[in-house]
């Protein structure tokens, strides 16, 4: 029976031997956009504040997820910055014996206010969505973002000492395909390294389940796509990074072959053989799998007086239930009713 073998292995182990070391920590489902690929033009229920995991709990999560193994933590939302006094919880977690890096995604309309905060706070790297560098696709995209304000944002960041910024953009057909050249050549020219993000079919009301289950963009054809301009070499992926498989690219902006460009193929060549990560809602639900509804509460185990020795458990115990694999179908409706807003990415 699923939990009978809780605590029998050291560390977070799943039934076929995957070992988390990684946590996506979603820290509010507020956004400040409302991208087209991940919620609804009319926003999503919201949780009131008294629901959301406090940072004292969230820092009690962390530090157990920590004593069992876990390494790096990528603090998400919703629009992480969003969420008041962000810099004050990225120093906690970086005092959190055990833990490695603490790094963040974020839309980057706020980071031009806070980026000097975050540094300060010891936030050890940055990513940032950026789908297109065309402003009036980045305002229809984001439905109403700024392109100018998040690239100044993004100036900011390395002025106060964010070294090569990630970006990442997520390729829709008939809305952004046709940039993926200009985006690394541009990526390569100023050091980020970008990743090109398979559209994934995540969340009920959304523009996949309007009928636009034609906008994933298989990794095989911007890869084609990608060698029309650059010599590729491939890298395969980072152990115990995210789940993107790089490339080295020789051409335009990257002569010497050192340029980079990655892409995350979630729906046509899954990862799952190699999944690291746990993901924690905002209110405190422990999602094993991305592409899988089933949460365990752990605002109740704390709330409940359950202490550390209960989120161990309980982690373990939905880790235990974790599938092999996930499996998006292009053909089919979303795989989550819950949106990618609400749920971290
Ligand atoms: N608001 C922050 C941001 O946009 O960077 C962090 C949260 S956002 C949910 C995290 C990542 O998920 C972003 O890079 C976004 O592009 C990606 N994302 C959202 N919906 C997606 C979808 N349906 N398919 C693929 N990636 C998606
Ligand atoms: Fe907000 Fe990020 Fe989702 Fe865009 S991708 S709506 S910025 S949470």
């Amino acid at each position: 029976m699923v939990g009978d073998n809780v605590g029998a292995v050291d560390g977070l182990v799943d039934r076929f031997g995957r070992r988390v070391t990684y946590l996506r920590l979603s820290v509010t489902d507020r956004c400040n956009f409302r991208c087209v690929y991940c919620m609804p033009a009319e926003g999503v229920k919201l949780c009131p504040s008294k629901d959301l995991l406090t940072f004292e709990e969230i820092r009690v999560v962390v530090e157990t997820l920590a004593s069992h193994g876990v390494r790096r933590v990528r603090v998400t939302g919703g629009e992480p910055l969003v969420r008041k006094q962000l810099p004050e919880l990225i120093a906690s977690l970086k005092a959190i014996e055990g833990i490695d890096e603490v790094v963040m995604t974020t839309n980057g309309y706020l980071l031009g206010r806070d980026a000097v905060a975050l540094r300060e706070a010891g936030l050890d790297g940055l990513t940032v969505s950026l789908d297109s560098l065309q402003a009036d696709r980045f305002s229809k995209m984001s439905r109403g973002g700024s392109l100018e304000r998040v690239l100044e944002s993004m100036e900011l960041a390395s002025q106060a000492g964010f070294e090569r910024i990630k970006i990442n953009a997520v390729v829709i057909r008939g809305f952004n395909d046709d940039e993926v050249l200009d985006m690394i050549e541009w990526s390569l020219e100023r050091g980020h390294l970008l990743r090109l993000i398979e559209f994934m079919p995540i969340g009920a009301d959304t523009f996949w389940s309007d009928g636009n289950d034609n906008g994933c963009v298989p990794a095989a054809e911007m890869q084609a796509v990608i060698g029309t301009r650059w010599a590729m070499e491939p890298l395969g992926m980072k152990t115990g990074a995210g789940p993107a498989r790089y490339w080295g690219l020789k051409g335009p902006a990257s002569p010497d072959g050192q340029g980079r460009v990655g892409i995350i193929s979630a729906v046509t060549q899954c990862f799952c053989d190699s999944c690291n990560r746990i993901r924690l809602t905002p209110q405190g639900g422990l999602r094993a799998c991305l592409a899988d509804d089933s949460e365990v509460d752990l605002r109740a185990v704390l709330r409940g007086g359950e202490g550390p020795e209960g989120v161990y458990k309980a982690v373990a115990r939905s880790l235990w239930g974790k599938a092999e694999s996930h499996s998006f179908d292009l053909e089919g409706g979303a795989v989550t009713m819950k949106q990618m807003v609400s749920i971290g990415g």
